[in-house]
């Protein structure tokens, strides 16, 4: 974004805004209190749609919605086949509506169209696709227990799931929930992100066209002390499905625990280390480190955002990472070609030069970026430090933006240690030609999903999750399913066992 790029006008968005109220029992409504919120296109900050605004009521007026529908049906006796029949409609629904999709996800969160609408929206599409496989293939186990019993277990839905999702990746969230709890038969109140209400309200829609039942997925937009808490802390709610930070993780814990013990799964923050060793191809590992720090502008909880760099290769990879960061586009990411857009909001964007200016404070080396591009909206410049040190701030805490930091290292075991010594254990990554320290690596490293040779990978079919603090749970594939289902033992006497 040259000062000349920054004057342009921000290019106008092909699609209009339909869907701003709260969706309960397959209505739009207005919110209870009649409150609306701004939701702002972070390019300029100015505003996109005023959204309904929802609170405690009308987050008990979507879980008695979701309850009925769970408890009167038809969702969960339906048979799973007209369930995935469901699933498949709304999935190709969606596809038939990518490019206004891609737009709305675009102009509401900032991200580049070509990502929205080559990357998320196919997977969008791939990850129900997937659910609505598993749909008719969840099925329990006879069980050979001692003594003259039948024994078979039941996987039944847990009942009505709350659902509480981020800003970075909105369509994205929304399927890592709503599939797998719907393949199962659950039913569903989500909270959306305030910064990025927009495209669930459009998918859900689609649902609706898709056949689903009123009150099987009810969508309360707003803020978190009132609409995540009131969600988190409902007696009626049987399941918590969380992604965000891990300090507001935390709190929905502990919500969860002093109301009605609801079982809970989280995907939280991270730290990830991203391991170049001595053996790496420079020129192919420095373009792996910087897209998997620099992607979605570094708003990923899986961003590699410790580069540590074998000693032997450190300085070459350095000035080969400086120069790339140097070359990235930065700009109106309806532009083609535009490779980095805004951040998502003020806050963050804040946050973010904040991060910057610690690192500088705290003597690591800013050998390119550190400040903000244009004098509208959140852009910021792509940002590398080197020298960086374990005890920085900047390489302790989830920046959450497009601000890289490379370490050095020159032992295996050494760097085992370094990279583990945080509380976060999301993902990592490892660059190596050699498969006995992929292998060693593979193992050593404390992280839910360890990319050799490439990153952010995500398949539909690969479970996603954290150690330590980044998470409880995993997501995708199938494991995600466990966190929507109960296991029922069914023990009957056999009558006549030597039959
Ligand atoms: P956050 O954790 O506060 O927000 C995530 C979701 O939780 C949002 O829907 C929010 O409204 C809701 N929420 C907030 N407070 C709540 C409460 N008390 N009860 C229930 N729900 C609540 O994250 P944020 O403020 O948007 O971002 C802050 C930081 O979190 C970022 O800088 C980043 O480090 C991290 N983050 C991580 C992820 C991730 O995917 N792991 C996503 C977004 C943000």
């Amino acid at each position: 974004l040259s000062t000349a790029a920054a004057a342009e006008e921000p290019i106008t968005p092909p699609v209009q805004i339909n869907y701003t109220k709260l969706l309960i029992n397959g209505q739009f409504v207005n919110s209870a209190s009649g409150k609306t919120f701004p939701t702002l296109d972070p390019r300029t900050g100015d505003v996109i749609a005023h959204v309904a605004e929802g609170d405690v009521e009308d987050v008990n007026r979507a879980v008695s919605a979701a309850r009925k529908a769970f408890d009167e049906g038809p969702w969960p006796k339906m048979t799973a086949y007209e369930r995935s029949r469901i699933l498949l409609r709304f999935a190709d629904l969606v596809e038939k509506h990518s490019d206004e999709l891609a737009a709305l996800e675009t102009w509401d969160n900032g991200k580049t169209y070509e990502q929205a609408a080559k990357g998320e929206l196919p997977l969008f599409v791939r990850l129900f696709h997937y659910y609505a496989g598993w749909a008719d293939k969840i099925h329990g186990l006879t069980v050979p227990a001692d003594g003259p019993y039948h024994v078979q277990t039941l996987h039944e839905p847990i009942g009505v799931a709350g659902q509480i999702v981020p800003w970075n990746f909105p369509l994205i969230m929304f399927a890592w929930k709503v599939g797998p709890a719907l393949a199962c038969g659950n039913t569903i109140v989500l909270k959306t992100a305030e910064q990025t209400p927009l495209t669930a309200l459009y998918v859900a829609k689609l649902f609706h066209e898709a056949g689903l039942p009123p009150g099987v997925l009810n969508i309360v937009s707003g803020f978190g002390p009132t609409v995540g808490a009131a969600i988190a802390s409902h007696m009626d709610v049987d399941k918590l499905a969380f992604t965000g930070s891990t300090a507001t993780g935390k709190v929905v814990l502990q919500l969860a625990a002093k109301s009605n013990l609801k079982s809970v799964t989280l995907e939280l923050g991270g730290k990830s280390p991203f391991i170049v060793c001595e053996d790496a191809d420079v020129d192919k590992a420095v373009e792996l480190a910087h897209s998997a720090l620099f992607f979605n502008q570094g708003q990923c909880c899986c961003a590699g955002s410790r580069t540590f760099v074998h000693e032997h290769i450190y300085d070459e990879f350095l000035e080969k990472s400086k120069a790339r960061a140097m070359r990235r586009i930065v700009g109106d990411p309806f532009k083609s070609g535009v490779e980095q857009g805004p951040q998502i909001d003020a806050v963050q964007f804040e946050k973010i030069l904040r991060y910057i200016r610690s690192g500088i404070e705290s003597k690591a080396t800013l050998e390119c970026g550190g400040g903000r591009l244009g004098s509208k909206g959140f852009y910021i410049q792509p940002t590398v430090f080197s020298n960086v040190q374990d005890d920085m701030l900047i390489a302790q805490d989830e920046i959450f933006g497009p601000v890289q930091s490379i370490l050095k290292f020159n032992d295996l075991r050494d760097v085992i240690k370094r990279a583990n010594a945080t509380q976060y254990g999301l993902a990592a990554g490892v660059f190596t030609n050699n498969v006995d320290t992929a292998n060693t690596l593979s193992r050593a490293l404390r992280a839910g999903t360890v990319w050799v040779n490439c990153f952010d990978v995500f398949d539909a079919a690969i479970p996603f999750g954290g150690y330590k603090m980044s998470g409880i749970g995993r997501e995708k594939g199938i494991y995600s399913l466990s966190n929507y289902l109960q296991v029922k033992a069914v023990v009957t006497p056999l009558k006549n066992p030597a039959w």
